[in-house]
C-alpha cells in the first residue's frame, strides 16, 4: 500500500480548480445553526471543512447559521465554540449569518430593482396550492407582475413594521414551470415579529435559508461551500442568487450525511430526549452529542479517527458505531493508565500473611514504556470480584476456586483453601494462602498459573461510583422504526454501582486522564459529578460485548 492517503472527491475537486486557477486559496466554513448541540455527525462535517482548507493552505471559518429567530440560543454558540475547539480545530473568523442583515437587505433590494424579486401578498396555503408539482407547472401569483417601485416600497414598509407576521414574503422572479420545485419563485423573505438572540428587535424580517446562507458564503470569500446531500435541488438556486447579486461566486457541493447506528442524530429528536427526561442533558454521556462523549470519555483523537476512516461519501448511510468504539479503544489502549478496581466484592483473607501492608508496583500503562509506574499496597486482606469465584467451578475456569490457585495482578499467586460462610450460606470471605516466593517480577515459586485476577488492599482501598453505559436505544436506526423513536429507548442504558473499591492512587485522578480499569473497561471521571466525590464514567468496555450478546441473541 502506498503512503499517501487516498483522495476523497471533494478533495479531487479542489485540487483541479487550484489546478485550474479558480481560486487562490481556499475558504470554508463550517455553519451550525446554534439550535442544538452538535452531535457526532456534525463532527464529520467539521473534519471535512477544516480538514480540506488545512490540507490546501487555506482557512475555515466558523459562522452561525442564526437566521430563525425562534430556535436560537446564546448556550448553544457558546457550547458549539467548545465542542470545536476540543475537538482540535481552529476557525479564521467568527461570524453571524445576522451580522450580515444589513447586506442581506441590500442584495435583496438589488434583486427587485433588477425585476427579480417582488412581494407576493398570498398566504403560506395560497402559495403553496399555486407551486404546481413535480410534473405539472406552478402558476403566477396575482402579485407577480408588480412594479419594481411597488415592490420597493412595500419591501421597505415589510422590514419597517407595517404588517403582521405572514401578510406579506418577498419572492424571488424566477421560473414556475422549472422542473427544480425550488426554483419556482422561491420565498426570500418573512415576516417574524420575534426577538433574536443577537440583533434583539431591530428586525421584523428575517431572510429564508436560500437568501442567507449562499450570499454569507459569498460576503466571506468562501471557495468551497461544503453541504449534505438534501441540499442538492437548491444548487441551481445558489447559482443564480450569487450571479444576479453580483458578488463572489462560491460553489456549493455535497457530501453524505453520517448516521450512527443506535441511535437519532437530529438536534430536534435530541432536544426531546433532554426535554422529556430520557436522558439528563445535553451532555449525558449516552448521547451522541460531542459533549456528551467528551463526558463519557471519548478522545478528540479518537473521533478523529473514526472520521477519516469513514471519510466522505455520496450515498447517506448508517455508520456502526462498533467503528467509533474500536477508535476509542484504539487510542484509549495507548494513553489510559491501568488501575485496578473491584465492582462487586468478596474478601479474602491471607492466612499465612502476618506482616504489615508492603507496596508492590504496577506499570502506569504497558503500552507506553515512558509511562513510569505506581504503588499499590498488598497486604493481608483483600477484595477481589465475586465472580471471580465459583464453589463448584465448571471446566475450563481459570479463576478461583476451592483448592485452585491464580495470580493476584503485580502480586503473588494464591491459593484458595476455603470458603467461609454465614449460616445461610453465603460465601462471606475467602480464606487462602499466598505463595511467598511467587512475587512479580521475581517470581522462583516454579509454578504456572492460568489466570490473573485484579485486587484491591481492603485498609487502603477507597470507593467510588461507577457508572456503566450502554447503548441509548435497542434498535440499530430507531428514526426509521415505526412509531415515535423514543420508544426504542433503552430504559436500562445506565447502571450505577455507588461503591466500587479502588485502589488507594484513584484518589488523585485528574479530569484530562483516562484510565483502564484492568479486566473491566476504559474509565475517565465524570466532568459534572465528580467535585463532590469521585464518580467514573466508563467510556467503553474493552471487548465488544454487545455484538457478542447479540450473536446469543
Ligand atoms: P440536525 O438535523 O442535526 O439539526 P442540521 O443539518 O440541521 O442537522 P446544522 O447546524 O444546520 O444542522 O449543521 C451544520 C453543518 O453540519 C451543516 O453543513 C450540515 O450539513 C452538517 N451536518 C449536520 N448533520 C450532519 C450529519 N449527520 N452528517 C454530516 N454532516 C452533518
Ligand atoms: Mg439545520
Amino acid at each position: 500500500m502506498s503512503e499517501e492517503k487516498s483522495h476523497n472527491f471533494i478533495e479531487e475537486i479542489i485540487e483541479n480548480d487550484l489546478k485550474e486557477g479558480k481560486y487562490k486559496s481556499i475558504v470554508t466554513r463550517f455553519p451550525p445553526e446554534p439550535n442544538g448541540y452538535l452531535h457526532i455527525g456534525h463532527a464529520t462535517s467539521i473534519w471535512l471543512n477544516f480538514g480540506v482548507a488545512k490540507k490546501y493552505g487555506g482557512y475555515t471559518n466558523l459562522r452561525f447559521d442564526d437566521t430563525n429567530p425562534a430556535t436560537e440560543e446564546t448556550e448553544y454558540v457558546e457550547s458549539i465554540k467548545e465542542d470545536v475547539k476540543w475537538l482540535g480545530y481552529e476557525w479564521k473568523n467568527e461570524h453571524f449569518a445576522s451580522d450580515y442583515f444589513e447586506q442581506l437587505y441590500e442584495f435583496a433590494v438589488r434583486l427587485i430593482k433588477k425585476g427579480l424579486a417582488y412581494v407576493d401578498d398570498s398566504t403560506s396555503e395560497e402559495i403553496a396550492a399555486m407551486k404546481g408539482t413535480p410534473t405539472e407547472p406552478g402558476k403566477d401569483s396575482p402579485f407577480r407582475g408588480r412594479s419594481i417601485e411597488e415592490n420597493l416600497r412595500l419591501f421597505e414598509e415589510m422590514r419597517a413594521g407595517k404588517y403582521p407576521d405572514g401578510a406579506r414574503v418577498l419572492r424571488a422572479k424566477v421560473d414556475m414551470a422549472s422542473h427544480n420545485m425550488i426554483m419556482r419563485d422561491p420565498v426570500l423573505y418573512r415576516i417574524k415579529h420575534a426577538h433574536h438572540h443577537r440583533t434583539g428587535d431591530q428586525w421584523c424580517i428575517y431572510p429564508m435559508y436560500d437568501m442567507a446562507h449562499p450570499p454569507s458564503d459569498s460576503i466571506e470569500e468562501v471557495t468551497h461551500s461544503l453541504c449534505t446531500m438534501e441540499f442538492i435541488p437548491h444548487r441551481e438556486l445558489y447559482d443564480w442568487l450569487l450571479e444576479n447579486i453580483e458578488s463572489f461566486p462560491s460553489h456549493q457541493y455535497e457530501f453524505a450525511r453520517r448516521n450512527l447506528s443506535y441511535t437519532v442524530m437530529s438536534k430536534r429528536k435530541l432536544l426531546q430526549l433532554v426535554q422529556d427526561g430520557y436522558v439528563e442533558s445535553w451532555d449525558d454521556p449516552r448521547m451522541p452529542t460531542i459533549s456528551g462523549m467528551r463526558r463519557r470519555g471519548y478522545t478528540p483523537e479518537a473521533i478523529r479517527d473514526f472520521c477519516e476512516r469513514i471519510g466522505v461519501a455520496k450515498r447517506d448511510n448508517l455508520v456502526d458505531v462498533g467503528l467509533l468504539e474500536f477508535c476509542v479503544r484504539e487510542h484509549l489502549n495507548k494513553v489510559a493508565l491501568r488501575r485496578m478496581v473491584v465492582f462487586d466484592p468478596l474478601k479474602v483473607v491471607l492466612t499465612n500473611y502476618t506482616g504489615a501492608v508492603e507496596m508492590l508496583e504496577g506499570e502506569e500503562n504497558p503500552e507506553d514504556e515512558n509511562s513510569g509506574s505506581r504503588e499499590i499496597p498488598f497486604g493481608r486482606e483483600l477484595y477481589i470480584e465475586r465472580e471471580d469465584f465459583m464453589e463448584n467451578p465448571p471446566k475450563k475456569f481459570f479463576r478461583l476456586f476451592p483448592g485452585g490457585m491464580v495470580r493476584l495482578k503485580h502480586a503473588y499467586i494464591i491459593r484458595c483453601d476455603e470458603a467461609v460462610k454465614d449460616e445461610n450460606g453465603n460465601i462471606t470471605e475467602l480464606h487462602c494462602t499466598y505463595i511467598p516466593e511467587s512475587k512479580s517480577g521475581s517470581d522462583t515459586s516454579g509454578i504456572n498459573v492460568k489466570g490473573t485476577l485484579h485486587w484491591v488492599e481492603v485498609t487502603n482501598a477507597i470507593t467510588a461510583e461507577v457508572r456503566l453505559y450502554d447503548r441509548l436505544f435497542k434498535v440499530e436506526d430507531p428514526s426509521n422504526e415505526e412509531g415515535d423513536f423514543k420508544d426504542y429507548v433503552n430504559t436500562e442504558s445506565l447502571q450505577t454501582l455507588s461503591a466500587a473499591y479502588a485502589e488507594p492512587s484513584l484518589k488523585n485522578a485528574r479530569l484530562n486522564e483516562r484510565y483502564q480499569f484492568l479486566r473491566k473497561g476504559y474509565f475517565t471521571l465524570d466532568n459534572k459529578d465528580t467535585y463532590s466525590r469521585l464518580v467514573f464514567n466508563r467510556t467503553v468496555t474493552l471487548k465488544d460485548a454487545w455484538a457478542k450478546e447479540q450473536k446469543k441473541g
